[in-house]
Formats: structure tokens, sequence, C-alpha cells
């Protein structure tokens, strides 16, 4: 009996690994697919200042058109297969000439957040693109922001940290993003150079209560003290945002104010906005 059991988790184990594969490669064709017919979608969502309660800055969040699946999933197959490069690039390239329509169409434009992988950082195309857009569509800089992760600063090396101060020499703000879910070891925000820290969803779920307040007030203390601006995010509630409020977070993004809305809603938005 425990040897037929034996086989058949052996089994139902290949069946699961070649179905996870599969389910991979059918990603994958997805996202060659998607370049290929122009396939993809930015979505932005809305991060406000948590004293005025107004718009502050966009993320954008890529999607695929007609195809109901996360980034959180398709994003690390982008990487696995590198194709994170041509798509991260897809997505520089157009959230530069949706800031240009706007300010075309005289819209007061806010800075737009872009996520940066750890293996499009490093592969390092990403740079002249950007900078080939910011100079043919004259972009203000300080209209770029680039969220990076964790998993760049692990290896503290110094092309990483001279490529983050070419930026910022650029007027580019630079983001940690998803702070709290990894090793976030302090002493990194020390010798790297960010602006922004964002608070990941993770922490804020757990730590975001009236009984663990102190925690989370220090947390924002310690990055307020090394002069770095702080965002809440995936803040689904008032409760959370007035506790965030009283601890002196600077930035709200999350359900509570707005999800991630496509860029005509976003321009209707911002049109009434300016009124
Ligand atoms: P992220 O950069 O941490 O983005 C925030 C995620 O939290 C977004 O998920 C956003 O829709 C979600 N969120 C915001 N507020 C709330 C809330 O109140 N409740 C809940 N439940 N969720 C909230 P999304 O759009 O599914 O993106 C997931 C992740 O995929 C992003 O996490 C980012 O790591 C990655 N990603 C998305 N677009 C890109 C991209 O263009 N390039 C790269 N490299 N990664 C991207
Ligand atoms: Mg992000
Ligand atoms: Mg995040
Ligand atoms: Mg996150």
């Amino acid at each position: 009996e425990a040897k037929g059991r034996g086989k058949n988790t052996y089994f139902y184990f290949n069946v699961k690994m070649q179905d996870a594969i599969k389910e991979r490669t059918y990603i994958e064709n997805k996202l060659i697919e998607s370049l290929k017919y122009n396939n993809f979608e930015i979505l932005y969502q809305p991060i406000y200042d948590i004293k005025t309660e107004k718009i502050a800055s966009f993320e954008a969040l890529l999607r695929i058109k007609d195809f109901n699946i996360s980034p959180a999933k398709f994003i690390p197959i982008a990487e696995k297969s590198n194709l994170i490069v041509d798509i991260g690039n897809w997505v520089i390239k157009n959230v530069v000439l949706k800031i240009k329509e706007w300010i075309d169409l005289g819209i007061d434009v806010k800075p737009v957040s872009i996520n940066i992988s750890v293996k499009q950082f490093v592969d390092g195309t990403f740079l002249n693109i950007l900078k080939e857009y910011i100079n043919k569509f004259n972009i203000p800089t300080n209209l770029i922001q680039l969220e990076i992760t964790e998993g760049l600063l692990l290896e503290k090396n110094d092309y990483t940290i001279q490529k983050l101060k070419t930026l910022k020499e650029l007027g580019i703000t630079i983001i940690l993003d998803d702070f709290g879910t990894g090793y976030s070891s302090l002493s990194y925000l020390t010798y790297i150079p960010v602006d922004k820290i964002k608070l990941d969803k993770s922490l804020n779920d757990k730590f975001l209560k009236r009984e663990s307040i102190e925690t989370i007030k220090n947390i924002i203390g310690l990055i307020k003290s090394l002069n770095l601006l702080v965002t809440a995010e995936g803040i689904e509630n008032r409760e959370q945002v007035e506790i965030l409020k009283e601890i002196g977070c600077d930035y709200v993004q999350g359900y509570v104010y707005s999800k991630p809305i496509d860029s005509e809603r976003l321009s209707i938005l911002l049109k009434e906005y300016n009124k």
C-alpha cells in the first residue's frame, strides 16, 4: 500500500511539474505575442499626498490586454526568459509617450513611477532608452520615478550604486519598492542613493493597527531620520490612513483612494482635477 502511494505521489509530482512547465511556456508565448502585437496595456494607480489628500504621483502597472493574469505572475516569467528587457523598454517608451501626450494637452502632469526589475536594471539598456525618450520629447526628468527592489541591493556592487547615482544626477527619483518583504537590512539605506521608500502591503497589513502603532511608527521614524520620504502601499481602509497621518507617513497608495485605472480615465481625472 505504502509502495503504491509512493508511486502515486511520484506520478502526481511529475504531472504537476509538467503542468508548471506548460503554464510557463504558455505565458512566455503570450508575452512574446503581446510584444509583437502591441497587446500590453499600462494602468496607472494614483498615489496621494497624505496631508492634502491630493494626487502626488502615479504608478505605472503593466497588464496584458484581454488576459486576466497578474503581473506578479508574468513578470517573474519575463525575468527568467529575459523578455523583461524588451517588455521593460516597452513600458518606459509608452509611459514617456503618455507623459508627452498629457503635457501637450496642457494637463498638469504628476510624476510617474516605473517598476524596474533586477534583471532589467543589471542589463542596463533601459537607461539609454530612457535618456533617448526623455530628450526626444523634452520631458522634465522630475516627472520620472523608478521603483527598484531590494534584490538589486543585496549585491552591494559599485555598478548598481553608480547607475543609481547617474539616474539621480539626471533628476530622476529613485524609490525602493516592497520594503519589508525581504531582508530589509536597514544598513543599506545609509549608502544606497534612494529618495523614497515604499512600505509593502504585507507589512502594512501586519502592523498598521492600533495595537502595533509603536512598531510601524518606529519603522517610519527610522526611515524619516535618513531624510527619505515614505509611501504606504496597499492601503484599503480609512483607519489605516488615520494611523499613517498620526505617525508622519508622506504618501498613500491603495484601494481606499483608487485602484489602478486606464490612461483614458486618468486623463479625465487629471482634467477635472485641474479645474
Ligand atoms: P508593486 O510594484 O509593489 O505594485 C503594487 C501592487 O499592489 C500592484 O499590483 C497594485 O495594483 C497593488 N495594490 C495597490 N493598492 C492595493 C490595495 O489597496 N489592495 C491590494 N490588494 N492591492 C493593491 P499589480 O498591478 O498586480 O502588480 C504586481 C507587481 O507586478 C508589482 O508590485 C510589480 O512588482 C510588478 N509589476 C507591475 N508592472 C510592472 C512593470 O511594468 N515592470 C516590472 N518590472 N514589474 C511590474
Ligand atoms: Mg512598484
Ligand atoms: Mg510595491
Ligand atoms: Mg508589492
